[in-house]
């Protein structure tokens, strides 16, 4: 994608512009938010994002969903985009150029996937937290089997 091109943006009437996020560099509409970013940049770009509202996400944060849409031209190529489910969910469908490997997304699309994006990584540290527990009381269950057997080991001798 040449650097100085304006691209149009598909939702509104404004233009695609250049703004950098995780030392990355995505294309905003700042009409409508829309966002085009590079498919590779698209996991750093969210998880950025994602910190930034960590603080207001919990296990149960609901997620609307929001409807597939029909297509649009990708803004840089013109070939029609498809859409898919991000994260192979059916709430929020980002759209995709295969030509150009772009995903470009309404920012209504882009909150949604934030959001999925931040309650997916609370439930994996709630699951990791968890299982750490988990863990260390199976510690101290063995440690409190080990030390019977270690009395008793000593009552015997001493009987
Ligand atoms: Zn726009
Ligand atoms: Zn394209």
């Amino acid at each position: 994608m040449s650097e100085e091109e304006q691209l149009p943006c598909r939702l509104c009437n404004g233009t695609l512009e250049e703004v950098v996020v995780a030392k990355r560099s995505i294309w905003m509409c700042r009409g409508c938010g829309s966002a085009l970013v590079e498919r590779t940049d698209l996991i750093p770009v969210l998880e950025v994002a994602a910190r930034e509202i960590a603080s207001q996400v919990s296990y149960d944060t609901e997620i609307i969903p929001i409807p597939q849409p029909g297509t649009v031209p990708c803004p840089d190529c013109d070939k029609m985009m498809d859409s898919f489910g991000y994260m192979e969910t059916n709430l929020v469908y980002p759209w995709r150029c295969y030509s150009c490997a772009l995903v470009y997304m309404g920012a209504d699309v882009m909150g949604t996937m934030t959001l999925l994006f931040a309650r997916t990584n609370f439930r994996h540290d709630a699951f990791v937290s968890h299982m750490q527990e988990e863990l260390a009381s199976m510690d101290r269950r063995m440690s409190a089997v080990l030390m019977n057997r270690i009395r008793e080991g000593w009552m015997m001798m001493g009987a």
